[in-house]
């Protein structure tokens, strides 16, 4: 006799409750990392969409009229900005609302990295390298793989959603504050587990990991090209291979969409292992751990290729 009472008080609950709130406002998140940390924050309240998915890469995405449309129906986009995803940087006009990861107060925002072994100053007639965010000189935008970058994400997610969206201030903030212990903890694990990488020189399919880098002391040795999208030509290669013999870098991280070919031979010319590193998170499934699991991957196959002998 008690279980019918039950369903009916939980069926009466569920009511005044759904009734009570309103629907949580559509929110629109550019790129996995991002889009990982905005559903953290958003935990128990609804998933936010997100424009470049699968494997899909965040440079030069070609925005489809089904981003259009879901962009003019979202109360607020987040993205990276306009020095990450020039794709985006018209479109978002268009948003009701948007907030850009590098102009949130207190970002550590790290110029793009020229000259050295980052990019080919060889003034030749290979213009491959030449990258749509190199051209005109602004922030390296791979802001997400500094964990304090990530947090201050994460506050000012939590303070705009609450703006908008005030009956779920509490849930918000008890959520915001979940992840940046999380965050903290993650991040005294990868600084422990990458200590001992200091002075072993690898090199990168594309330059994403300087703000990773710096944070965990790492010396990376270059990036085999500055636009993910256009492989290196045979001039470039030759350079390339030359400096990693010299630099004694004994690992070359491939990218799960990019330049597999292209890796191996300059792995196999200088005598490196291969390895992988998916700093945009092709290969993670979206939702609010997916920040987490790049990351660790990240120094998984760090430690995975630079410890080995
Ligand atoms: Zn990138």
């Amino acid at each position: 006799m008690r279980k019918p009472f039950v369903a009916a008080a939980l069926c009466g609950l569920f009511l005044a409750s759904t009734a009570q709130a309103a629907e949580p406002p559509a929110i629109l998140v550019s790129i996995k990392p991002l889009h990982g940390l905005v559903a953290s924050v958003m935990k128990g309240v609804a998933e936010p969409g997100l424009i470049v998915s699968g494997t899909a890469s965040p440079h030069g995405y070609a925005f489809k009229p089904s981003d259009a449309r879901a962009l003019e129906k979202a109360r607020l986009v987040i993205w990276v900005g306009k020095d990450f995803e020039t794709w985006l940087e018209r479109p978002v006009g268009r948003a009701s609302e948007n907030l850009a990861m590098e102009d949130i107060a207190g970002m550590i925002r790290l110029p793009t990295r020229e000259g050295g072994a980052w990019e080919a100053h060889d003034h030749g007639h290979e213009h491959e390298d030449h990258h749509d965010h190199a051209d005109h000189d602004e922030i390296d935008g791979h802001l997400w793989l500094d964990p304090d970058n990530a947090g201050r994400l994460v506050d000012a997610v939590a303070a705009r959603l609450a703006a908008i969206d005030p009956d779920r201030a509490g849930t918000y903030a008890a959520n915001a504050a979940a992840t940046r212990r999380r965050l903290a903890e993650v991040d005294g694990q990868l600084a422990a587990q990458l200590a001992p990488l200091a002075g072993r020189p690898y090199v990168v399919f594309h330059d994403a990991h300087q703000y990773f880098e710096k944070r965990y002391g790492l010396t990376p040795a270059g990036a085999v090209t500055v636009d993910p999208e256009r492989p290196p030509g045979a001039r470039r290669m030759a350079i390339l291979r030359d400096r990693l013999k010299a630099a004694g870098a004994s690992c070359v991280f491939r990218e799960p969409r990019f330049a597999g070919p292209t890796v191996t031979a300059l792995a196999e010319a200088a005598g490196a292992r291969i390895a992988q590193l998916d700093p945009e998170g092709a290969l993670v499934d979206p939702g609010p751990d997916a920040y987490f699991v790049l990351v660790k991957g990240i120094a998984a196959a760090l430690v995975d290729c630079l410890s080995a002998h």
